[in-house]
């Protein structure tokens, strides 16, 4: 495929980074995933504001605004094919000379993108939906999570506890049992009809598929929808419980530590959730 590294359009094999690039040795980057299908982004702009905040507080200045990185995004569809495809958007540090821990000065940040082929996109359908087994964890990673870092180590040790069970995802909890999300997800609750999810801070990814949702169930239906701390007893005792992420959208959890969440079937609630994302998500 045609990939992007630093201003030029050139075949995969041919893009080459130094080792001395601090995302190589310090996981020292920022990046976003924006899943396009038929060529229409999902979230646009909530990516790449995402992106410039995690940009600024790591003290990477990058001059790039939102027309150049959409077209970034129009030439890799364009190059490769549209269809259904995700962009990867990576910027790192840039490439020293030596290796430091302090951030260098005088140095390029690393822009690189490239599109992988993605399924459809998920529809508002019980019998089509893929049903989630996962696990819980406690949290181990730092206390930066809001920041969507390429140092991933933490994450990718948390997904690897389920997919060594057979199960797709790990939901993670602090130490004082508090939901925080999942290792590459955020996590929704369904009690008695109502939505939760845990409120921002820096104990978790300020998700764009989570925000959109939020944002669409409050103007377009009657669900009440809330934004706080929630506990382990109250994950336990959900009717239903989603995952949101880019790429799975509203992903109903079946069982959780091999427990049935609610009736352990996907429920009414993920129904309605899933076919208003569906029909709204292009809005924003
Ligand atoms: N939480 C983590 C740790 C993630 O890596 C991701 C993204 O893949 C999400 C949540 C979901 O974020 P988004 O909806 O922006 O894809």
């Amino acid at each position: 495929s045609i990939v992007f590294l630093n201003g030029e359009y050139l075949p995969q094999d041919q893009a080459k980074i130094s080792p001395m690039d601090r995302g190589f040795l310090f996981g020292d980057g920022i990046y976003e995933v924006i899943p396009t299908y038929g060529g229409n982004t999902v979230g646009f702009v909530a990516h790449i504001e995402r992106m410039q905040a995690g940009l600024s507080a790591i003290g990477i200045e990058l001059d790039y605004s939102f027309s150049d990185w959409q077209a970034v995004i129009d030439n890799l569809l364009a190059k490769n094919d549209l269809g259904n495809r995700a962009i990867y958007l990576h910027v790192s540090r840039g490439t020293d000379s030596k290796r430091a821990h302090a951030y260098p000065t005088g140095v390029t940040p690393t822009v690189f993108a490239f599109s992988f082929e993605i399924p459809p996109a998920p529809i508002a359908d019980k019998t089509k939906a893929k049903p989630y087994n996962v696990v819980s964890s406690e949290d181990l990673r730092w206390k930066r999570c809001n920041i969507k870092s390429t140092s991933l180590l933490g994450n990718v040790m948390h997904f690897q506890q389920s997919h060594e069970l057979g199960l797709q995802e790990t939901i993670l909890f602090n130490q004082a049992l508090h939901l925080t999300e999942a290792s590459s997800c955020n996590v929704f609750v369904v009690k008695d009809n109502i939505i939760a999810t845990p409120a921002l801070d820096n104990q978790l990814l300020p998700g764009v598929t989570r925000k959109l949702l939020l944002t669409i169930l409050r103007q377009y239906s009657s669900f009440v929808v809330e934004e706080r701390t929630i506990s382990m007893d109250e994950v336990r005792a959900a009717d239903e419980l989603w995952l949101t992420s880019s790429s799975k959208e509203v992903a109903p959890i079946v069982t959780l530590d091999g427990t049935p969440v609610g009736k352990g079937e996907i429920g009414d609630v993920w129904l309605q959730a899933q076919a208003l994302f569906s029909q709204f998500k292009y809005q924003y």
